[in-house]
């Protein structure tokens, strides 16, 4: 795994870049019109694009669903603390000021694998004053890194929101089901996973040729059908809460006006919400 130690400087985070390579949180931003990528992530993203070319809604339909759901934990479920791992570059709408807006004294834990990802979290990603955030340098693949990590801001005496979110798809599959176990395992009772994924089970076709994009630029890309996702909740003894794993933009709408109506995104990723 490619990560440093948890707390590398800027300027050693900044040596570990590698431009020259398309990075799924850059392909993202570039997805999302952010500005945080670099030419090879356009190009990835222009060639995802051409294999579907309404697949930046599935993105903004992701991350309105991150939305919601964060909004939810915090707002109905009481969750005060928040583990996001696979943070994605800062962009409009992270979890704390989800999480803040309707508890301020809540905790958030970032954590995410790529160095671009942690230099701007640490700049844009300030807290209120009465909550707390962190950034740690890790990888999914390593949970125990990430649980030694998170204690240092999270109390795992109390209910923890673990959100992951649009990365399981970016892991095989041994290490994806161990690390879900071995975090939630660490979790008290009155937890909750937030968890989207990008299936192929709607649009086979174009969905199979997107994953086919990032495998080609040499990244992970596992395209999990609908059971084989819902195995990450059935596993670990979780119930879902309404209205369990359907596609993002059918998971609670709220119809924001930011947020396109239109629903007919083909990628069908899935958004689901477990509580145990
Ligand atoms: N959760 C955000 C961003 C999703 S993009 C959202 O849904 O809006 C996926 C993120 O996962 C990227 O930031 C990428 O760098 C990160 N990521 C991918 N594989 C990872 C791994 N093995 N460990 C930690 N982070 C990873």
């Amino acid at each position: 795994h490619e990560t440093g130690t948890a707390h590398d400087t800027a300027e050693q985070l900044s040596r570990r870049i590698d431009t020259s390579r398309a990075h799924p949180a850059r392909v993202y931003d570039a997805f999302l019109g952010g500005k945080d990528h670099y030419p090879a992530d356009s190009e990835a993203a222009k060639a995802a694009l051409a294999a579907n070319p309404r697949g930046y809604l599935d993105v903004r339909h992701n991350r309105a669903f991150l939305r919601r759901a964060v909004g939810q934990l915090a707002a109905e479920a009481g969750i005060r603390q928040f583990l996001d791992v696979g943070t994605g570059l800062p962009t409009q709408e992270n979890v704390h000021q989800i999480a803040q807006r309707t508890a301020p004294e809540s905790r958030v834990v970032y954590v995410d694998n790529d160095p671009v990802v942690l230099v701007h979290a640490r700049v844009l990603l300030d807290s209120g004053p009465a909550g707390r955030t962190d950034y740690v340098d890790a990888d999914l693949r390593d949970p125990a890194t990430i649980l030694r990590e998170a204690a240092r801001t999270l109390d795992f005496d109390r209910p923890v929101g673990l959100v992951l979110v649009a990365i399981l798809h970016f892991v095989e599959d041994e290490e994806a089901y161990a690390a879900v176990r071995e975090l939630l395992a660490a979790l008290p009772s009155g937890s909750h996973l937030v968890l989207s994924h990008l299936t192929a089970d709607r649009n086979p076709e174009r969905i199979t040729k997107v994953a086919e994009t990032y495998q080609k630029r040499g990244l992970t890309f596992v395209l999990r059908p609908e059971a084989k996702i819902r195995k990450f909740l059935t596993d670990n003894g979780l119930e879902m809460i309404e209205p369990g794993l359907v596609p993002v933009h059918r998971w609670r709408p709220d119809h924001r006006p930011d947020v396109e109506r239109e629903s007919a995104a083909d990628g069908g990723a899935g958004g689901a919400e477990g509580a145990g």
